[in-house]
C-alpha cells in the first residue's frame, strides 16, 4: 500500500502527511489528550464524536459530505463515501478503495491524498485559528486544487477530470 502512495502523483507535503496518517502518527486530539494537552476531545469538524484520524478522514459527517460532492463531480459512481463507516482504520479505508471498482486506482490514491490533506488543513484552521470554512467553499477549493494538481503533473487525475 505504501508503494502506491509513493508512486501516485502528489506534492511531497501531501505524501508525507499520507505516510504519517498510515502510520497512525498524525496529531489528533486523542494524541494530544494522552500527552496532557488541553482540548475538548471532540472532532472540530462535526463537534459530535471524539476525534481520531479514522473519524476525521473517513467517518466524519463533514468529510463524508465533502467526499460525496467530489465523487459526484468526478462521476465516480463506484466510490460510495457513505459506506466507509465500516473502515476500521485509515489504512483499512485506503485498502477498501484500492480494491473497489474505482476507474483508476492511481487517480483515487492521488485524490485520497488531496482531499485528506484539505480536510486536515480545515481541521487545523478550526483548532488553531478558530476559523471554519463551510462545506460548499471547501468543496470549491478542493476542485480548484484538483485542477492545479493536474496542471502540475498529476496525469492520473486528469483522466478522471470532468470536462467543463
Ligand atoms: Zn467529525
Amino acid at each position: 500500500m505504501h508503494v502506491t502512495v509513493w508512486k501516485s502523483w502528489a506534492p511531497p507535503k501531501c505524501k508525507f502527511f499520507a505516510w504519517l496518517v498510515m502510520q497512525n502518527r498524525v496529531w489528533t486530539v486523542g494524541r494530544l489528550a494522552r500527552r496532557g494537552w488541553p482540548n475538548c476531545g471532540l472532532c472540530p469538524l462535526c463537534m459530535q464524536t471524539g476525534e481520531s484520524s479514522t473519524h476525521l478522514l473517513c467517518h466524519c459527517r463533514f468529510s463524508v459530505r465533502v467526499w460525496c460532492d467530489i465523487v459526484q463531480w468526478l462521476g465516480l459512481q463506484d466510490v460510495i463515501p457513505t459506506e466507509w463507516s465500516t473502515a476500521t482504520s485509515v489504512k483499512d479505508w485506503w485498502l477498501q478503495i484500492a480494491q473497489s471498482r474505482a476507474p483508476s486506482r492511481s487517480a483515487m490514491t492521488s485524490l485520497l491524498m488531496l482531499v485528506s490533506w484539505e480536510i486536515w488543513k480545515e481541521r487545523n484552521a478550526r483548532v488553531f485559528r478558530n476559523s471554519a470554512t463551510p462545506t460548499a467553499v471547501l468543496v470549491r477549493n478542493i476542485k480548484e486544487e484538483v485542477k492545479l494538481w493536474v496542471m502540475a503533473g498529476a496525469k492520473n487525475l486528469g483522466v478522471v477530470m470532468p470536462r467543463e
